[in-house]
Order: C-alpha cells, then structure tokens, then sequence
C-alpha cells in the first residue's frame, strides 16, 4: 500500500490540541478561517473541532 500524502492526524505548535485531516463541506468554507493566515479554508485542511480550529494543509508545515 502507498503511504498518504497527509498524515491523518497531527499536532501543531499554535494550537494545544491534535489536529485532525478533514474535507470540509462547501457552506464551511465561509464561516471559518484558517488560523495560520487567517485566509479562507481550501476543502482539505487540518481541524479541531472542539474549537472550530483549522490550518490549511500548506499552514500546518510551517
Ligand atoms: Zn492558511
Ligand atoms: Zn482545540
């Protein structure tokens, strides 16, 4: 089997939680911004959803 390309779950150094990988679904996409460049959400992204926390999949590598 190919490995995946993203890591299903990671932890990042700006949020206190693990970060989970997530398709969002299109009326997300407006209510929330990504954390890391407060820039709008693509569809697939890292989430904390007891936070409403995300992090675009670029964002989370830096
Ligand atoms: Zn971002
Ligand atoms: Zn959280």
């Amino acid at each position: 089997m190919e490995k995946l390309n993203y890591d299903p779950c990671i932890t990042h150094f700006s949020h206190e939680h693990p970060l989970e990988f997530f398709n969002l679904q299109d009326q997300a996409l407006n209510s929330v911004l990504c954390s890391g460049c407060k820039l709008k959400p693509s569809k697939s992204i890292y989430t904390c959803k007891a936070c409403n926390y995300i992090l675009h999949i670029p964002c989370s590598k830096i």
